[in-house]
């Protein structure tokens, strides 16, 4: 019997890949959209596949596929156009998808046999059903999505070493925010969620105790949010994932957040000043509050990933140390730190367009770890020199130590992700190429 050969690619992220000789690991919990797409393929398709997650394996460019598939970031878009070119050489039929397909079709569309805009979960099996009759159309979009009985994601064909959590899950997709320089946005990926019973079964089934969801605002429905908890006291596991400060608005979310397992809450703090807040259209998050949202957390043993970006409109050379006190004050257990970042089609990008304050168009740049625009109250190097140095001083050691006595309980494993960091900002200086060549004279 002749199979269809599938391979599904996930480009490199440089933030999160780290390198050690030959060894590479993936500065993050295993991505799901690769299994996911693996486990969508018609059964009738007698397809052979294989994923890629380039940020832990390479891509098997020796092989030969029928259909290629590369889910494309912005920040990956580069690489995953690269990626498709050779495959198209080589007579593979190529299909793009993710979030920078969708905000870019017609970019993405040179680069690939078909393309996929929005979600995938009804379009993908209707496209691979078209390519095994011949005539897969060159887009296909998604016009509503059904996340009732989805399949189990083929956690089977990922690769188990290399992540910091092997096993995903998902139980949202988007978010209800407004957050304008969120590619969710953007996007306009609206908001959806899973029957909580699929989510459950599809835990019940995972065999490992820690499990990561995948959500990009997990709380944001608290009634959703309540019954998913409550549904996963039972199960015993020990979970991480991504919320908003509002989390902590709600006592009975609260307490179901800590009986259901939760370990870990990644929080987008975004910015110190309410004014800035305001401007990104994050006016919910209010600085005032911070300290008790982490405070309420540390009280039930969770400890607080916080995300605070740097670079927007109005910040001066001073939100660099001003940042840093706060982190330090607050207590926030793993700091995290992104440049402001316009994605293509989002509002703060044609505006800054507009102005004359976007560097340059080279969607490699674009992963948040390099400066890609004209900040109004410093020079772009100056932002960049900023960043750089606000990751080391947040990550020396004494720091380490201090900020993560807030953690408790957790103390250990909060100080040990803080070392971990260490190999990041290791590399954030050999990065020679913080800006294009043709931008770097200017700065
Ligand atoms: S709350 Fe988070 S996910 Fe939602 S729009 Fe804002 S940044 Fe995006």
């Amino acid at each position: 019997m002749q199979f269809v050969k599938i391979l599904i690619v996930l480009p490199a992220g440089q933030p999160h890949k780290l390198e050690f000789g030959p060894i590479k690991m993936s500065f993050r919990e295993a991505p799901l959209t690769a299994t996911s797409l693996a486990a969508l393929i018609p059964d009738d398709l007698k397809a052979e596949v294989k994923i890629v997650d380039e940020s832990v394996s390479p891509v098997p460019f020796q092989e030969q596929f029928d259909l290629v598939g590369v889910s494309v970031l912005t920040g990956t878009s580069s690489r995953a156009y690269k990626i498709a070119d050779i495959f198209r050489e080589r007579n593979s039929k190529v299909v793009l998808g993710g979030v920078h397909v969708t905000l870019m079709p017609e970019e993405a569309r040179q680069h690939a046999d078909s393309i996929v805009i929005g979600f995938a979960e009804q379009t993908w099996p209707q496209l691979l059903n078209d390519f095994s009759q011949n005539r897969m159309k060159p887009v296909y979009r998604q016009q509503k999505i059904d996340l009732k009985n989805l399949p189990v994601p083929r956690r089977d064909l990922q690769k188990k070493l290399g992540y910091t959590v092997a096993d995903t899950v998902f139980a949202t997709r988007g978010c209800r925010g407004k957050c304008d320089f969120c590619s969710i946005v953007a996007a306009e990926f609206g908001w959806h969620t899973r029957p909580v019973r699929d989510v459950i079964n599809e835990i019940k089934a995972i065999k490992s105790k820690r499990i990561a969801f995948n959500d990009v605002n997990l709380t944001d429905d608290p009634v959703y949010a309540k019954e998913l908890f409550r549904e996963m006291i039972p199960l015993k596991k020990i979970w991480g994932g991504l919320a908003s400060t509002r989390v902590t608005e709600d006592d009975e979310l609260i307490e179901l957040l800590q009986k259901s397992g939760c370990r870990y809450l990644l929080l987008g703090f975004e910015s110190i000043d309410n004014q800035m807040l305001r401007g990104i259209n994050k006016g919910f998050n209010k600085f005032e509050k911070y300290s008790e949202v982490v405070r309420k957390l540390h009280g039930i043993g969770i400890i607080v990933q916080g995300c605070f970006i740097l670079g927007m409109d109005g910040e001066d050379p001073g939100i660099f140390k001003r940042t840093l006190d706060a982190v330090h004050e607050l207590k926030i257990d793993i700091p995290r730190y992104a440049l402001f970042t316009p994605y293509p089609k989002s509002k703060p990008f044609q505006r800054m367009k507009a102005q004359g304050r976007i560097l340059h168009e080279k969607w490699e740049y674009y992963d948040t770890q390099h400066v890609v625009i004209l900040p109004d109250k410093m020079s772009p190097k100056q932002l960049d020199d900023g960043f750089k140095w606000i990751y080391k001083e947040t990550f020396k050691l004494k720091n380490d130590f201090t900020r993560t006595l807030g953690s408790g309980k957790n103390f250990g494993i909060s100080f040990i992700g803080n070392l971990a960091y260490k190999l990041y900002i290791k590399k954030l200086y050999q990065d020679l190429n913080r800006f294009p060549a043709e931008v770097l004279p200017g700065c």
